[in-house]
């Protein structure tokens, strides 16, 4: 089993373009590690208002003195084309460069990651450095690229639970030669699945997908309706291995359980941490599923700076910047052990059902918090055991009384212990109105 940190080391500096060779061939490389299924969509293939696009190949492209001096060269990092770029090759002028140069808004030495799939021009990166020394008149260009017919490809690895009740996990690995975004989230995605599936047979199906970022997920969703009905909740992973906290995005619709469980379990997982809500960390394929049409409550999980920051969501996003130095292993296993810990808590969350009446004789079960001692604790006991009425699940009850999901449960599984209580997947109503 390959460790996080050197599967990166293997796919980081392939040209992962939406359809590509290099897409493929990572994409492969992980279902070496984790056995998937791959969905292949034709160039062309409608997926409900999109369409897929064409493969895309660059075969050379640099740019160049008119004495022949190379000054980039796609070679040396596949950044210096934007992706998609239309075939172009000729002496331009510096004013015609200038508009088909692209370099990064705030980081002087970096190159940039821009993407031009659906508009169909030809463009070059560079750093500000580079473009702010280019003096001369005239500069020769050369982007040799191709566009063909192609499949884009989807992985898809199913962990089949109990219930067809599904949780879904989505990652995107179509960033070329970049680390943190995405191939963090996707290493981590993997781990992930790997441990899930070690362990007993969970109660949710889990499925996690790998694909190119919205095209994929659209295609993915466009062609499996039938799934959606059952898709309870999600997560979307991705900047997981950068020195920066924890933030958990929200989904569209914030009273989701999935909401509500990692909301109330996260806090007691990651003091660091920071919740942030819809839209507000940052935008990738959980748009698809809480879309219109699909409504499916996916979160995300990242390590983003702090809202105030200038550099948000890290200083090296989107650019050559971005390679394994600013990545730990340390911290992949981090964010996969908090993603563990916070689907435990969803597995776990069921409506606690009394099976007592009135309120509970705390001495005679030995329960009894001394409010003397311990007045918040013996305050707290009675707010949980008050709630336990078969229509509260864990994560209601961590909500509405604003303490961690851990917490509640720790009371509930000692009121079941003691068999005061029961868990139902399902609410049971137990007071006679
Ligand atoms: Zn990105």
């Amino acid at each position: 089993m390959t460790s996080m940190m050197d599967l990166i080391q293997e796919l980081w500096t392939l040209k992962r373009d939406i359809v590509s060779d290099d897409f493929d061939k990572a994409l492969y490389r992980l279902s070496d590690e984790l056995p998937m299924k791959i969905h292949e969509y034709a160039s062309g293939t409608p997926c409900w208002t999109w369409k897929v696009p064409e493969k895309w190949t660059c075969d050379e492209a640099y740019l160049e003195t008119l004495d022949g001096r190379r000054l980039i060269d796609y070679k040396d990092h596949p950044l210096y084309v934007i992706s998609y770029s239309l075939p172009f090759e000729g002496e331009v002028t510096h004013a015609q460069l200038a508009r088909h140069l692209h370099s990064h808004s705030r980081l002087p030495n970096a190159v940039p990651y821009v993407f031009k799939i659906y508009e169909r021009e030809w463009g070059l990166c560079c750093s500000q450095t580079l473009r702010d020394s280019l003096k001369d008149e005239s500069y020769r260009v050369v982007i040799r690229t191709r566009f063909e017919p192609g499949t884009m490809k989807v992985g898809e690895y199913v962990i089949e639970g109990e219930s067809k009740e599904t949780f879904m996990i989505v990652s995107h690995l179509c960033h070329p030669g970049m680390v943190n975004d995405d191939l963090s989230g996707v290493v981590v995605a993997m781990d992930v699945a790997r441990q899930l599936s070690e362990g007993p047979k969970p109660y949710y199906t889990y499925r996690f997908l790998f694909l190119p970022e919205t095209i994929g997920s659209v295609a993915y969703l466009s062609h499996n309706e039938s799934l959606i009905p059952d898709m309870r909740a999600g997560l979307f992973l991705e900047m997981l291995g950068n020195d920066s906290p924890h933030a958990l995005q929200q989904s569209f619709m914030p009273d989701s359980k999935g909401d509500k469980v990692f909301r109330t379990a996260l806090t007691a997982l990651d003091g660091g941490a920071y919740i942030g809500p819809w839209r507000s960390v940052i935008n990738n394929d959980e748009r698809q599923f809480n879309a219109p049409g699909v409504r499916v409550p996916m979160l995300s999980l990242s390590r983003v700076e702090s809202p105030d920051s200038t550099t948000r969501p890290y200083r090296e996003y989107h650019s050559n910047l971005d390679t394994p130095s600013i990545v730990t292993q340390e911290r992949l296993e981090q964010s996969r052990d908090l993603v563990l810990a916070l689907l435990y808590a969803w597995e776990k969350d069921q409506y606690v059902v009394n099976h007592f009446k009135g309120e509970i004789f705390c001495s005679g079960y030995g329960i009894w918090i001394d409010y003397r001692t311990n007045a918040e604790g013996h305050r707290r006991l009675f707010e949980i055991m008050e709630r336990c009425d078969g229509e509260h699940t864990i994560s209601d009850i961590a909500q509405e009384l604003g303490v961690s999901y851990q917490s509640v449960q720790k009371v509930t599984d000692l009121l079941c212990d003691k068999k005061l209580v029961s868990y139902s997947r399902t609410p049971i109503k137990t007071s006679p109105r």
